[in-house]
């Protein structure tokens, strides 16, 4: 029994107390009191299905009981000293999680959220490179950090101040919307384009998430990073692949999502997941451009500090033992394919695209047109929410349905997500 605040007063201390720019998702607001793997309960007890995952942020499910644990275990001893002393934690994490990438992706620097991580990858490729030009995708998302709201490629999350300089942004290849269709080759001729007319025809570096989260679970056309980044190495730039939503096997094929489009990067970045819920981020590189970073001071208080390094350690053993990439390829094909006949029944459905369990339902009021159905997917959002089940939304119109729920989310939970979807579509 839950007998904390309610709602009401909740949200007039949020809206006394709080900046307002913290938004809200749903009309009738929601007041989550406990989560319990792909479970969330608000304050009477009721039970919702979270197939959002507090934005791709609970991996293993919510308080998974072996994470709890690591952190419980490691509070108690020491919370917290630095990495001005040694501890053995932030090595252990580190040895445990280089050992999940390929090549010579080995050293890592951690940090506290994606938007930290991908400003460090912006420093190192600049520093590494000597160049300063970096390019971006339309439509992507990287944080909205002073210099990461550059990177970012949507106006909805821009403020008006000077941001962004020496970024670029090239053409997306959004196989539903690009201009090129799945024909991921043609897109990257936009990057030798860019490169050409708008930089000094050298770049530090490339930055791309494999399914583009915000953008609306945008898949990369297939076939075009290969080519985009030997484009870019070409141009003295350095590749950085943007995991932090893709990442630790959501998409079911792979643990990592720069591995379907068949590339290694040079650096990754990891955030979101890669915690369970604790504030934890991640750049992972080479040694050679890790040692750029070493050429003055630098620091940061609470990356990879004990309790998050044990966090991280506790997701990835969660992940290995339970076989969670297995689970998400297994459930999310699934998924797919009740999405795809769900698509055949409503015309609204202009779209069904993802993998693993990182899936996006596009809708559109008119098919050939593909005109957003922003209004109603709205509708829809908080139909599916009186259900019992919570989505992510998402797509520069706000007409993307985002599918990214713990990676423990049942083949029932599947089909139960799939049936209320139904159900109040066809109540439009
Ligand atoms: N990169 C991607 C792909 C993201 O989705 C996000 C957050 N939505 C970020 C970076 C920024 O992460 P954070 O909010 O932790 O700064």
């Amino acid at each position: 029994r839950y007998d904390g605040p309610l709602a009401d007063e909740v949200l007039a201390k949020r809206k006394k107390f709080l900046n307002p720019a913290l938004f809200l998702y749903y009309k009738k607001h929601v007041n989550i009191v406990e989560g319990k793997m792909q479970y969330l309960f608000d304050e009477s007890g009721r039970r919702y299905l979270d197939a959002f995952a507090g934005i791709v942020t609970v991996s293993c499910g919510h308080c998974h009981p072996h994470v709890v644990d690591a952190v419980v275990r490691q509070t108690k001893l020491l919370q917290h000293a630095t990495t001005i002393y040694l501890h053995h934690a932030i090595a252990d994490y580190a040895e445990a999680l280089v050992a999940k990438m390929p090549g010579n992706l080995k050293v890592v620097y951690f940090v506290n959220s994606g938007s930290e991580a991908n400003d460090m990858a912006m420093l190192m490729a600049r520093l590494y490179t000597g160049n300063y030009d970096i390019l971006a995708l339309r439509n992507a998302y990287h944080g909205l950090s002073a210099a990461t709201m550059g990177l970012t490629a949507h106006s909805t999350w821009k403020h008006n101040v000077p941001q962004g300089f020496g970024v670029h942004h090239v053409l997306n290849p959004n196989p539903y919307r690009g201009p090129f269709g799945a024909d991921g080759t043609k897109y990257a001729d936009d990057v030798t384009n860019v490169i050409e007319s708008s930089t000094p025809g050298k770049v530090a570096g490339f930055f791309a998430e494999t399914i583009q989260g915000v953008g609306g679970a945008v898949e990369l056309a297939p076939g075009y990073l290969a080519p985009v980044y030997d484009i870019v190495r070409k141009a003295g730039g350095i590749c950085i692949s943007d995991e932090v939503q893709t990442g630790f096997g959501r998409t079911g094929t792979h643990y990592w999502g720069f591995e379907t489009q068949g590339v290694v990067p040079d650096i990754v970045t990891l955030a979101k997941g890669i915690g369970n819920g604790v504030p934890l981020a991640a750049v992972v590189t080479t040694p050679e451009i890790a040692s750029v970073l070493a050429r003055c001071l630098h620091f940061n208080t609470f990356g990879g500090n004990p309790v998050c390094s044990a966090a991280g350690h506790a997701v990835l053993e969660v992940l290995d033992k339970e076989e969670r990439q297995k689970h998400c390829a297994v459930v999310g094909d699934h998924l797919l394919k009740r999405l795809h006949a769900l698509q055949e029944k409503h015309d609204i459905i202009g779209d069904v695209r993802g993998k693993g369990l990182i899936l996006g339902i596009e809708l559109v009021s008119d098919r050939t047109t593909k005109t957003p159905a922003t209004v109603e997917t709205l509708q829809l959002f908080e139909s599916f929410k009186d259900l019992g089940v919570l989505v992510g939304k998402g797509g520069l119109h706000g007409n993307v349905f985002r599918i990214k729920p713990p990676m423990c989310f049942t083949l029932e939970d599947a089909d139960f997500l799939v049936d209320v979807m139904d159900h109040s579509m066809s109540k439009l």
